[in-house]
């Protein structure tokens, strides 16, 4: 795993920085298999199961310089009690091309993978690329292809035209070859999400599982989406527990509970209440950050944090099959 690490590592500096879903929930077995130190009182309490249904377990454990398992860097940070796994998502090429880390990760208990190249990757979209990926969507703890999708940023006028039809063809390439080996789609849509559903629209399946991530839309957008294709469900990342965050607090009030995602997008989004917790990485969230969001989603919706996460652990069944 270290050389590994290392050598993802040098890769990673050249990185740009309404219809009820149809499948039956199967009996939720819960998985405990991580043991964490965390202290009273530094996460919202409960017992239910948290699985984080989107992060990047190889930026963070290269972020902080982690060379031992995801086990033991969730023994050695603050995570809380009923930490249960996450769902990690790869999408730079050297996190599946020669040298890459994520056999080691997706071998832990509680870890699954998703794999996709990102639109700030687009124009580097080649065979080559796409060969990588369909071998990795192979791995039997492969559960999604993704994230891919579109970003044009805060302000749309600043993408240029090439680069916005280099995200496209990249979007529409990786869609064929998803739709071909019957995954679920993890989609990245910021500022975008509009052009996102016109091209899903004309290519996938009313039917097909959509998780569309760090959803920072417009609560009508989402609705249409939602009502268009069943399966798709609307990820909440820890923006929602920003005060200035208004169009995700409002997806949050209104979206249907059982359509929503609890997300971390890890290591990014650090949620407003873990912002005193692992003083080493100010900056950084882990995956069991996710509880403050959820937390925060129960507050908005006046609802218990344990009929939230028990809804979210559903959800991430719903989707990923996990
Ligand atoms: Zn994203
Ligand atoms: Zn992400």
């Amino acid at each position: 795993m270290l050389a590994k690490v290392r050598e993802g590592n040098k890769a990673f500096k050249d990185m740009p920085a309404l219809v009820k879903a149809k499948a039956k929930p199967k009996a939720i077995v819960p998985i405990l298999p991580f043991k964490t130190s965390c202290r009273p009182n530094q996460y919202p309490e409960s017992k239910v199961p948290f699985i984080d249904s989107h992060c990047h377990i190889d930026y963070l454990m290269v972020r902080e310089q982690c060379f031992g398992t995801f086990a033991s860097y969730v023994q050695s940070k603050e995570f809380p009690k009923n930490f249960s796994g996450c769902v990690s998502n790869f999408c730079d090429p050297p996190a599946w091309g020669p040298n890459s880390m994520y056999e080691d990760i997706l071998e832990e208990d509680g870890v699954w993978g998703a794999f996709g190249l990102h639109p700030h990757n687009a124009s580097r979209y080649n065979e080559t690329i796409e060969e990588q990926l369909i071998k990795a969507c192979s791995h039997p703890k492969c559960v999604a292809w993704g994230e891919m999708g579109l970003d044009y940023g805060n302000d749309h006028h600043n993408t240029k035209p090439d680069e916005i039809e280099a995200q496209k063809e990249a979007f529409i390439s990786q869609i064929k070859q998803a739709l071909r080996l019957d995954k679920p789609f993890v989609i990245h849509g910021r500022g975008a999400e509009q052009d996102a559903f016109e091209i899903l629209k004309n290519t996938t399946p009313k039917q097909h599982r959509i998780h569309f991530h760090c959803y920072t839309g417009s609560w009508s957008v989402a609705q249409t989406m939602m009502r268009h294709f069943p399966n798709m469900y609307i990820g909440i990342t820890g923006l929602v527990t920003y005060n200035t965050a208004s169009n995700v607090r409002e997806v949050a009030r209104k979206c249907p509970l059982d359509r929503i995602l609890v997300e971390t997008d890890a290591p990014y989004m650090k949620p407003y209440g873990a912002r005193n917790l692992d003083q080493e990485s100010p900056k950084s969230a882990n995956p069991g950050m996710g509880l403050f969001t959820a937390d925060k989603i129960a507050e908005i919706r006046k609802l218990s944090l344990d009929a939230v996460l028990t809804q979210m652990r559903e959800n991430v069944r719903g989707m990923y099959g996990i």
